[in-house]
């Protein structure tokens, strides 16, 4: 699953490239860097590799977010319309603009459920974020539609999906905007960074901008750049980016290991009636880097994961509604909106009212859901002993519940 599996000689390289100049950051010095750009190196792949015509690095995928609300003039007073099933950095980029998240249901593709979007849409919404959850994709037909039904903008939350796509284009690259996260556990990393991809020539030039305390970048050096608007520091630096482009350079090969391992391990749990599957509104689309799957009620689900616990092989497996990063059900500090700085009245009001909302309609699914991570190292034959024992746990519990009903 994350790309830190294959660290190997390719990254020491990058980096050593940056460590010969010392130049670690990616602006200026032209001189000394004798011609180490790896940031801007890094942005020209991302382009080339996903499909966008402009790419800015950040310092972490919950900059990018930031940097591109505010790029696309999303602010104080504006709704944005995302999921109760997300990691919480996409509510904490929306509170750091000052804007709405409005929390809504997800359906069985683990993602926005269309219906509740439009339910959810006021004269205040400005964006629909879709998050590309585990590795596959959002209905972006369904989600395209309404955004241009009620001119919204689409911006794509795809820091958990690098490499999927939708319909053969890169997901990420399909809304007004879109997003990938480079933190330590993607797909690919930069140890931490972030990327916003985009075909607008104004977003872009924006978030370049924002993420570099508005300097212009139009002076002949740094100190004579102008700031056309308030920015602020949220820049990649050397390091990370070398890191990056050794990672990048691995992301097809990390989609092959996952596809395979992934296709193994779905064949086994098919075999048992009882288990069923995301929906994939693209099957040839998923990134594969986790197998989600659903069993028929809250209580055998429970029961698998303490199983799963039992004989020691819960590693890897994600059980979200009981998980403290991810669900809406464990999100305390939002549904009482904790802050250590005070937000605007209004604001914290609405965020309150948001997070309390009912979500039994993403209840009923997320509490039949696990995921499992698939790993990037595993021999054949460890799958195949994952595997097994997985489906072994499974049918255990269903025996035990179908004697005990
Ligand atoms: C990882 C992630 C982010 C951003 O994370 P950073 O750790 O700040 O790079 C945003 N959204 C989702 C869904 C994520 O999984």
């Amino acid at each position: 699953m994350p790309g830190f599996e294959l660290w190997g000689a390719e990254e020491r390289k990058e980096v050593n490239d940056v460590l010969e100049t010392g130049i670690l950051m990616r602006y200026g010095f032209d001189g000394p860097r004798k011609g180490i750009w790896k940031s801007k190196e890094l942005e020209q792949e991302i382009c080339k590799k996903f499909g966008s015509k402009y790419a800015q690095l950040t310092s972490s995928g919950t900059s990018a977010l930031t940097t591109v609300m505010a790029a696309l003039g999303i602010g104080a007073g504006d709704e944005i319309i995302m999921p109760c099933f997300t990691f919480v950095a996409s509510f904490e980029s929306v509170l750091g603009v000052g804007a709405t998240p409005v929390l809504v249901d997800v359906d069985d593709t683990l993602t926005l459920d269309p219906q509740a979007v439009k339910k959810a849409i006021t004269p205040k919404t400005k964006c629909i974020m879709p998050v590309h959850m585990c590795g596959s994709m959002a209905d972006l037909d369904a989600l395209q539609a309404i955004c241009k039904e009620h001119n919204l903008i689409l911006l794509e939350d795809a820091c958990q999906s690098i490499g999927a796509s939708y319909k053969g284009k890169a997901l990420g690259t399909i809304g007004a905007a879109g997003t990938f996260s480079f933190d330590f556990v993607k797909t690919m990393t930069c140890g931490e960074g972030g990327v916003i991809m985009t075909d607008n020539e104004d977003v872009f030039t924006k978030c370049d901008g924002y993420t570099d305390h508005g300097h212009d970048h139009l002076g002949v050096d740094r100190g004579a750049d102008l700031h056309p608007f308030i920015g602020y520091n949220y820049r990649i630096s050397e390091l990370h980016a070398a890191v990056g482009l050794a990672q990048i350079r691995k992301v097809d090969k990390v989609l092959s290991i996952q596809k395979k391992n992934h296709q193994y391990l779905k064949n086994v749990l098919s075999q048992i009636p009882e288990v069923s599957f995301r929906r994939i509104p693209d099957p040839a689309g998923d990134s594969c880097t986790f197998l989600s799957w659903f069993l028929p009620t809250e209580e055998i689900t429970r029961a698998v994961v303490n199983e799963l616990k039992a004989q020691g092989i819960l590693a890897g497996n994600f059980y979200w509604f009981d998980n403290n990063w991810h669900y809406i059900r464990k999100w305390d500090h939002l549904k009482n909106s904790i802050t250590l700085n005070a937000l605007h009245p209004e604001l914290k009001a609405e965020v309150i009212k948001q997070a309390n909302k009912n979500f039994s309609a993403s209840d009923a699914i997320m509490s039949r859901c696990i995921s499992t991570a698939i790993g990037l190292l595993w021999t054949d034959e460890q799958l195949k002993e994952k595997a097994e024992k997985m489906a072994g746990v499974i049918k255990k519990v269903l025996k035990e519940k179908a004697v005990a009903a």
